[in-house]
């Protein structure tokens, strides 16, 4: 159970979400003013204790509903995309490590021996850590091998990170240990293509973290692709008795929309007009147009596909 001051900063800060969502004007601004005023009034103050799942499961829903998270989106690449300011565990994690960092610091990098203790702010450190895929290696020394990391909050004379640094390691172990949930998620692509993602890759991601995104883009890059095929899946679930032409086909060719895929009429529809020169380099770009090196065409490309199919339902 929470404390009633974390409670009350909890609730507070969920009522502000909602009300952030009444304000008039654009969604990007609205998102904007949110992520200042919300996640500091629910990330104070928890140092001793790891949010709880009831803790966490109001604030997500409240961030959620006001960046407008579209339906099949994968709520991880969501996160990395735009998140990390409605993880309560991650916002957590970070502020305790800074402040374990500054009380070392101050102490001249000597900490107490007690970081197996079974309570408090040491144990609390040592499971948020191992959490996002940290390994302890010693009293206040902790590993990440998937991103070769080391994490020291006490050393033999040399300097302690800074807090810049250990809050960028935290971030990155924290995207990577999203990323490897979406990679293991039961959702099509995966079911489709096992084993179609590539290793986690520093640089890929905060390419795409910096794109300009509007709603059709930030859509693609988090998963929520539309097909004719993907919508007859979703509507022959609840009706049994859906026949094909019960939903819209492919709308550039016309094929019928069980055999409609994303991949067709993103990419092999010979009718659906996409300019020679857009061509993904590999599997994320082509299904979730994570850049590569240069140029956002195919990003362009697959936000115009999907306006045309979201276009060709509602028609
Ligand atoms: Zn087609």
């Amino acid at each position: 159970m929470a404390v009633p001051a974390e409670s009350n900063r909890l609730r507070k800060a969920v009522r502000t979400a909602t009300k952030v969502q009444c304000l008039p004007g654009p969604l990007a601004r609205k998102i904007r003013i949110g992520q200042y005023v919300v996640p500091t009034k629910a990330s104070f103050g928890w140092l001793c204790r790891r949010p709880s799942k009831a803790d966490i499961k109001p604030y997500e829903a409240a961030f959620r509903a006001l960046v407008q998270k579209p339906a099949q989106a994968s709520p991880f690449l969501y996160k990395i995309m735009r998140g990390h300011m409605w993880d309560l565990r991650f916002l957590a994690l970070q502020t305790l490590v800074s402040v374990v960092l500054r009380y070392a610091t101050r102490m001249g990098g000597q900490l107490p021996q007690r970081l197996q203790s079974k309570a408090g702010w040491p144990r609390n450190l040592v499971v948020g850590l191992v959490s996002l895929g940290w390994v302890q290696r010693g009293t206040w020394s902790f590993y990440h091998e998937a991103l070769n990391l080391t994490l020291k909050f006490q050393t033999e004379g040399e300097p302690l990170p800074s807090h810049k640094e250990a809050s960028h390691w935290i971030r990155e172990s924290w995207r990577w240990w999203l990323y490897g949930l979406f990679a293991s998620a039961d959702r099509r692509e995966n079911r489709n293509n096992p084993g179609w993602l590539p290793e986690y890759d520093e640089m890929r991601v905060q390419r795409c973290r910096k794109l300009h995104f509007d709603a059709h883009s930030l859509a693609f890059v988090t998963g929520a692709s539309v097909s004719p095929a993907a919508y007859f899946q979703m509507k022959a679930s609840k009706n049994p008795s859906l026949g094909p032409d019960d939903v819209p086909p492919c709308p550039f060719c016309g094929l019928a929309a069980p055999e409609a895929t994303f991949v067709h009429v993103a990419w092999e529809c010979p009718r659906n007009g996409k300019p020679q020169h857009v061509v993904p380099t590999d599997p994320l770009e082509k299904r979730l147009r994570w850049p590569t090196a240069s140029g956002d065409a195919c990003l362009r490309w697959l936000a115009h596909v999907r306006g045309v199919v979201l276009g060709s339902r509602r028609a």
